[in-house]
């Protein structure tokens, strides 16, 4: 996985570098940003650039504006707490093509900081056009893609790009790659993964090419429903797929065949209603009533798994074990985080609701590696590689 060149490969000095780093951050009303974890997480390669003399030219997408101008969803907040952040004036550019774009690049010093408008103003960002990835490319001399949780979309500022400039990976998509390409390549056994979450149908290409590569498997949240219902269990009105039934059944035959095994839930918290303050029942997996639905896995189940994690020496998770959202659920979630954050093994988290859940609670900071790529975490773990990572230059 890491045969992919870095920006450490590279000199930088006095060069113009165009960096693709993930900005996506969410903006209040008022336009302030609520939670800047992905500017934080860009600073490392940012600050490195800097301190060697680069001219740092960063873009970035925020939300979703369709390739229209939409003035609510330019970049200048963000400009603003960048600079702030890395303690030294951020220049903003309108645009990030053009005459403005050009003249801000033009402006720029050794170890300047500029960042360019929203990508996506651009219908062309997002459907790669050849055209818009060499405007982009025209304003630099070298591409760094940091924007490790963009990587699953071959857009023109993650893959287009790379068809004119030298394309190298920043820090935070080295550090990434070097995570979760060990976790493909050579995990310490065993080697565990607990997947949990809403819907089987998002995980289901995951969860099948790491059936070949652990030593155990764990199931809980909602998808554990849909695999109990596979295996002819009443689940009463739980979140289930119907049309992902064969796809669970496809994977426990599966578990079988290469012995591999996949533990469900035991018991389960249930409820009549997916709300706060409602009643709550510990019922067997054998036994939940028609009018209940499951919210979360059972203290039964929570012995079981960690009486089968506490030997592993590797542990991926990705998806809540129950609706974590409301407190009363979120007990089998919070002993997962908890008995992780405890165990001396390298654990590796991710997905957005699952990495949320353990940064609330504080724990990030006792887990080996936390990802931040959401959607491109699951999809490097199902394909073992993503467009934005196989666009950049191999190393030598
Ligand atoms: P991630 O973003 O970490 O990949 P998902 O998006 O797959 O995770 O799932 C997160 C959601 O799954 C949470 O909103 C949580 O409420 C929901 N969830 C977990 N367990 C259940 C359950 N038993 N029934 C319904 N929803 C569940
Ligand atoms: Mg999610």
């Amino acid at each position: 996985m890491m045969t992919k060149q870095t920006m450490r490969d590279i000199d930088v000095t006095g060069k113009r570098i165009f960096v693709r780093v993930d900005f996506n951050v969410p903006l209040t009303d008022a336009l302030e940003i609520a939670d800047d974890t992905r500017i934080r997480s860009a600073l490392p390669t940012i600050r490195n650039l800097i301190e060697r003399g680069g001219r740092v030219i960063l873009a970035s997408h925020l939300g979703r504006p369709k390739g229209k101008v939409t003035e609510s969803m330019r970049l200048k907040p963000v400009a603003d707490r960048l600079s702030e952040l890395l303690g030294v004036e951020v220049d903003y550019a309108h645009e990030c093509r053009g005459p403005d774009a050009q003249n801000a690049v033009a402006a720029l010093r050794d170890g300047g900081v500029l960042l360019l408008e929203n990508l996506r103003f651009h219908s062309e960002e997002e459907k790669n056009e050849p055209e818009f990835a060499s405007q982009l490319a025209s304003l630099a001399d070298i591409y760094v893609n940091d924007a490790f949780g963009t990587a699953h979309r071959a857009h023109a500022s993650t893959e287009g790009i790379t068809h004119y400039l030298p394309s190298v990976a920043g820090l935070l998509m080295e550090k990434e790659l070097s995570a979760l390409g060990g976790l493909l390549e050579s995990p310490g056994r065993p080697f565990a993964c607990v997947f949990g979450g809403a819907k089987i149908s998002d995980k289901v290409g995951m969860i099948r090419n790491m059936l070949q590569r652990v030593d155990i498997v764990f199931v809980g949240g909602g998808l554990a429903a849909t695999f109990l219902k596979a295996r002819g269990l009443d689940v009463g009105h739980s979140l289930v797929e119907d049309d992902m039934l064969d796809d669970a059944r496809d994977i426990m035959r599966e578990s079988e065949r290469c012995g591999v095994p996949v533990l469900l839930p035991v018991d389960a918290l249930v409820a009549a209603e997916v709300r706060a303050g409602v009643r709550t029942w510990v019922v067997q997996s054998t036994s939940v009533p028609a009018n209940h639905g499951i919210v979360d896995i059972g203290p039964k189940t929570i012995e079981h798994f960690f009486a089968r994690l506490e030997s592993c020496k590797t542990v991926m998770w990705n998806g809540p074990m129950g609706v974590y959202e409301i407190a009363q659920f979120s007990l089998g979630t919070r002993c997962l985080i908890n008995y992780l954050a405890s165990l001396d093994v390298t654990s590796v988290i991710g997905g957005g609701s699952t990495v949320d859940a353990v940064q609330e609670m504080g724990l990030a900071d006792l887990v080996t590696h936390v990802s931040t790529g959401g959607g491109a975490t699951l999809e490097l773990l199902e394909k073992g590689t993503l467009p934005g990572v196989e666009a950049l230059n191999d190393l030598e």
